[in-house]
């Protein structure tokens, strides 16, 4: 397993992640997540990724069941928690969501019981919150940070100019900025990590856990032909998902993208995602996986993304056509 240092901080997360959003308690139960997360750990993974909204916190209580069995010591994994969006879903009332200091303070504890462990090492602020000023964020994600509850805040879907706020008002009063962002990054979706955030990575020296690197599955041809009954598109209350990303465009891309790799005998999971890892600006990956076939699939592009050649990436970019123009 290749390690990368989490932006300018000295903590160190395998190039690949493991994230349960979708998947635990929906598509995984405890057994599947016992076997999941212990495939990722063997193979050198250290960074499990949740948040309070996953469904609605039944994804946290599920792998905190997990690493209470695995008994694994504490100091070998990275664990991370995101709030925002509260997890009562539609029932939230006015203070169970946002970044108010009421709620991160709440939203961690509220973590730290679901997960069973005594401090998360990384926690985001899951969206930027309009209604609540940069200055209390800062300020509460500090106090949590002092108290040794959380190691490392960071952001996720933030714009560079927020990322940036954050990191000024930081600055002003002697506080710890955001270390990290959380975005979108997959062969479809690039702008923000390969030209919005360029002047953050140098500046304020920001890591990327990033997520999606298979836009849900879209890029391991799954789709081509419709939507299999045991898929992500394919799960009651996704239909937003589905429209989103089942758009003629993107399946001719894929389809362009599938006989590529098969040209160059890898699965399309395996390159898409070996794409992801082959740009530096990238901490980790999160990957994602409903099955232990899944993860062991995608697990080779921590070696195959070294095959990634000029001649290679030409070819990606001539069918996605989608760089972003610096
Ligand atoms: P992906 O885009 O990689 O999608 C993962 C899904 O694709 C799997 O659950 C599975 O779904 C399918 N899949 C994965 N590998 C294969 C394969 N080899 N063959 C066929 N199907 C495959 O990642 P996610 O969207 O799950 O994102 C990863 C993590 O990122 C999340 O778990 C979460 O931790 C984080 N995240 C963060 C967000 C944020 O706002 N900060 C937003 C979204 C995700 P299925 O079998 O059901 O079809």
């Amino acid at each position: 397993m290749e390690y990368r240092r989490l932006g300018k901080s000295g903590l160190q997360l395998s190039v690949v992640s493991y994230g349960s959003w979708t998947t635990f308690h929906h598509q995984v139960d405890e057994h599947l997540a016992d076997t999941l997360m212990g495939y990722a750990y063997d193979q050198g993974i250290n960074f499990f990724d949740n948040a309070e909204s996953y469904a609605g916190g039944e994804s946290e209580k599920l792998m905190g069941r997990v690493l209470k069995q695995k008994r694994w010591e504490r100091s070998s994994y990275v664990l991370s928690s995101k709030v925002f969006f509260g997890w009562h879903g539609k029932e939230n009332k006015p203070n169970q969501h946002g970044l108010s200091r009421k709620h991160i303070i709440e939203a961690c504890h509220e973590a730290l019981q679901r997960l069973q462990v005594d401090y998360l090492d990384l926690y985001f602020c899951h969206r930027p919150d309009p209604q609540t000023p940069v200055s209390e964020v800062v300020w509460a994600m500090n106090h949590l940070l002092q108290q040794g509850k959380i190691l490392y805040w960071g952001t996720s879907e933030w714009s560079a100019a927020q990322i940036m706020e954050a990191h000024m008002i930081a600055e002003r009063y002697g506080l710890i900025g955001p270390t990290m962002e959380q975005p979108q990054y997959n062969l479809f979706y690039r702008e923000k990590v390969e030209k919005e955030f360029l002047p953050l990575y140098e500046s304020i020296g920001l890591g990327t856990t990033t997520w999606s690197p298979l836009a849900s599955g879209l890029l391991t041809g799954k789709y081509n032909a419709g939507i299999p009954r045991d898929s992500r598109l394919g799960l009651p209350g996704y239909e937003w998902l589905k429209e989103k990303l089942l758009i003629p465009q993107n399946i001719e891309k894929v389809k362009a993208l599938q006989r590529m790799a098969d040209a160059y005998g890898v699965s399309l999971a395996v390159l898409a995602i070996a794409w992801c890892i082959r740009n530096p600006h990238v901490s980790t990956v999160i990957l994602g996986a409903s099955r232990l076939s899944q993860l062991e699939e995608n697990m080779q592009a921590v070696q195959f993304y070294h095959q990634l050649q000029d001649e290679i990436l030409q070819q990606i970019e001539a069918i996605v056509d989608n760089k972003p123009h610096e």
